[in-house]
């Protein structure tokens, strides 16, 4: 099984689609500036899955900004509830639809960062009917599209790391969990934790990289053209280093 990295095309790479986008998800945490570390920071994780409609303090976090850590803290109290098992809040992350405005036409697959994966309608029920695994569609609310068009934004499941080859990171800041972090530009996979159950995925150790296997690729290209690049990326099993066979 052959995977692939989700990136955007070079800005000087011909679009097959004009579409475009001006939108932000519904809620999110404030970014911090840490007592203890001194950095102010906000990170780019994203569960759009996760409604916090019924949160009472939910109107705390429609705006982005900074907070001191006592008030990130507090906040990220009443949201820790609602996120999935294993999973803590952290600075700037982001819950709820992609609201705002949108206009153009939309190929079968677009994004605007590499962490972020649209599709149309069409493509996601072409998705589903095929068996692609792993997919978490959530309609984005907005103004503006052709009349008919729908966008949902996936939210690739947490599955499989970078090899720790091309991760280096410093130690965490016991307040805020800020951590330095240096990911090589064209990353590999751990060998001995790819994800076999799920066909589009974010690694754990590499949250703002998306990943696909060939079934999730062959499928949407057979939708026809989209501007969206799929880089190979290497498999390398974790035992690399140091190992004699
Ligand atoms: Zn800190």
């Amino acid at each position: 099984m052959r995977f692939y990295q989700l990136q955007r095309p070079a800005p000087s790479t011909p679009r097959h689609w004009n579409g475009s986008l001006s939108a932000e998800h519904a809620w999110s945490l404030p970014g911090v500036e840490c007592p203890t570390c001194h950095e102010t920071w906000s990170g780019q994780f994203a569960l759009p899955s996760v409604d916090l409609s019924s949160l009472s303090e939910r109107d705390l976090l429609v705006e982005p900004r900074v907070e001191t850590h006592a008030e990130y803290a507090r906040l990220a109290s009443h949201v820790q509830p609602f996120l999935p098992a294993g999973l803590s809040p952290e600075p700037g992350m982001q819950f709820g639809p992609l609201r705002g405005t949108a206009r153009g036409a939309f190929g079968p697959l677009s994004t605007r960062y590499g962490w972020e994966v649209l599709v149309t309608q069409e493509a996601l029920r072409h998705l589903q009917t095929v068996g692609i695994r792993g997919l978490v569609p959530v309609r984005a609310e907005l103004q503006g599209l052709d009349a008919g068009v729908v966008l949902y934004e996936l939210e690739p499941p947490l599955r499989g790391l970078l090899h720790r080859d091309d991760v280096l990171t410093g130690p965490r800041c016991p307040t805020c969990g800020w951590y330095e972090v240096r990911i090589a530009p064209e990353p590999s996979l751990d060998g001995d934790a790819l994800p076999h159950d799920v066909d589009i995925f974010r690694p754990e150790n590499g949250t703002t990289f998306t990943f696909a296997n060939e079934r999730f690729v062959e499928a949407i290209e057979a939708l026809g053209p989209s501007d969206v690049m799929f880089r190979e990326a290497g498999v390398v099993p974790e035992s690399r280093t140091g190992s004699i066979h």
